[in-house]
């Protein structure tokens, strides 16, 4: 069984209270391994190596080529370690094999990409404005200087690299709080970080909770700029505790989102896209397609086929290549999800399939709740209104492109949306109404670390991804160049100073 160190400093260490646990397999609820729980104390270490690192301009003042270069190292050795990291992903997290395959491939391409867009301190002339024998204007981009990132248990590799990716190419150095639930990965990437030679400091990897460990990293007065990826609850706490020194803050949180099939749609693709969409990773994915509103003239068979299609997703042991459906990571986020199915069955809604927990049975031991669909739902309801991150569609009617933007927008969320149709005008139109940071049309979940990425309202703060990702790490400066205009042509001055 594996053992995980804290790593502060270019160093795995103990954490200073002592404290072991075990991360458990939610497939079985066996131990895969060991690992020490970051208290206060040493995350207080961990943001004075960060700050240490930061200030010393041991990677701020390296070009962005040298940085690209350890950023694509850590991608190579992520691809080489890949068969590894899949397994301790499936067996730490609950992914099935065949997702854990392209969280793998997709973290090493995120540090690749971002080496493309390694940029640490750049500067730019502002032709627009500058003019020669008056002023030169400059902009230039400098890191914000030490991250705190907090990032949530359902794609624990991929989370890691899209944080640290980022950050350090803006040239931040990186305090990363992995959750409790799924230390794994990122401490084995910790190991890879090590193995790269970057320098003490510049990244820290520290798994510990949320209340204690996590605020103290929000509340740090060293800590410049909180990146965190989780719930909207919790967001919004990080948001007033970075309120007492005006942090810098990017936050992406929960969804509820929209997903509408037009009455022109291939039914074929749209069918397989809502499953996909909803119960990818059993649910536990922030734009999953939770609400899926079709038009009334398709609606009756559109249902049908999709429980037909649903009923052949097989759940079971997640290191199957056979298997669809895996886990939910513990048996509280079960509870969790078993609770919104009681609501919506004490709201008189339909459920046309699943409904379930495993409570006896070759699945008992692990975190199991069956694919569950409910049909004709209120969307002011419960169920369509709260994010339940688990195996549980609602499904809706309307009967106008109209009514399908109103329904869709009717949410606290902004996270994605989607259309199905032949109809790409017509499907574009609905795009441009919806308030989501992504919406895919004719498609689903289907990311890119180059496009920007992040929710409109309280789906969070700010976008991951592309430039614009990098950006959200660095602060902008505007230098004013004086060009040698003399005394008498600057009438300004007379505004205060005597002639
Ligand atoms: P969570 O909010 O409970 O926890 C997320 C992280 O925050 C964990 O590391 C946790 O330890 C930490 N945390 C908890 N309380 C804290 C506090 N008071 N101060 C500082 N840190 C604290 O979320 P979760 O249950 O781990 O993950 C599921 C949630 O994450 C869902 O709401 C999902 O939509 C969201 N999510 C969003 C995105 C996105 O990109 N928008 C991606 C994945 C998950």
């Amino acid at each position: 069984m594996r053992e995980y160190k804290l790593y502060i400093d270019g160093k795995f260490v103990a954490s200073r209270k002592g404290r072991v646990e075990s991360t458990l397999n939610p497939f079985d609820g066996s131990v895969v391994g060991k690992f020490e729980v970051a208290s206060p104390d040493d995350i207080d270490s961990a943001v004075s190596a960060a700050r240490r690192a930061f200030d010393s301009g041991v990677w701020s003042d390296l070009s962005g080529e040298v940085q690209a270069s350890y950023l694509k190292k850590i991608g190579e050795k992520i691809n080489e370690k890949s068969a590894e990291l899949v397994e301790l992903e499936v067996l730490d997290s609950g992914s099935t094999i065949r997702k854990a395959k392209d969280d793998v491939a997709l973290s090493a391409r995120a540090f690749n990409v971002f080496s493309k867009l390694a940029a640490a301190v750049n500067e730019r002339e502002m032709s627009e404005i500058s003019k020669p024998g008056f002023a030169r204007n400059i902009l230039r981009y400098e890191p914000v200087g030490v991250v705190g990132a907090i990032i949530p248990w359902n794609f624990p590799l991929k989370m890691a690299a899209w944080k640290l990716g980022p950050a350090l190419a803006a040239g931040c150095t990186v305090v990363l709080k992995p959750s409790e639930l799924t230390p794994v990965t990122a401490m084995e990437l910790a190991g890879i970080i090590d193995e790269v030679d970057l320098p003490p400091g510049v990244v820290n990897i520290l798994p510990g909770y949320g209340q204690d460990a996590g605020e103290t990293l929000v509340r740090h007065p060293d800590v410049d700029k909180i990146a965190f990826t989780g719930s909207t609850a919790v967001g919004k706490k990080i948001m007033q505790i970075a309120a007492n020194d005006l942090k810098r803050l990017t936050l992406e949180c929960g969804g509820k989102s929209a997903n509408i099939v037009l009455d022109d749609a291939d039914m074929d693709v749209a069918v397989d896209g809502s499953l996909y969409g909803m119960f990818y990773h059993s649910g536990q994915c922030c734009e999953a397609a939770t609400r899926l509103l079709v038009h009334e003239s398709i609606y009756d068979d559109f249902v049908r086929t999709l429980v037909e299609r649903a009923k052949r997703m097989k759940a079971g042991n997640p290191m199957e290549p056979s298997t669809d459906i895996g886990p939910l990571i513990s048996r509280k986020q079960v509870e969790r999800v078993a609770g919104y199915i009681e609501s919506g069955r004490k709201d008189g809604f339909k459920m046309v399939l699943g409904g379930g927990v495993a409570r006896s049975g070759e699945l008992s031991k692990g975190n199991f709740v069956e694919p569950t669909i409910f049909v004709d739902v209120n969307n002011r309801s419960k169920i369509a209104q709260e994010e339940i991150f688990g195996p549980v569609l609602v499904v809706s009617k309307f009967s106008t492109d109209d009514e399908a933007v109103s329904l869709a927008n009717d949410t606290v969320y902004g996270l994605a949306a989607g259309v199905w149709s032949r109809d790409l005008r017509r499907a574009k139109w609905i795009a441009n109404s919806l308030k989501a940071g992504t919406v895919w049309i004719n498609e689903w979940h289907l990311l890119n670390e180059r496009a920007p990425f992040g929710g409109y309202k309280q789906s969070g703060i700010g976008r991951e991804f592309g430039r614009t990702g990098v950006e959200e790490y660095m602060e902008m400066k505007h230098i004013h160049i004086d060009d040698g205009v003399p005394r008498q042509k600057r009438a300004w001055y007379d505004t205060v100073v005597p002639r």
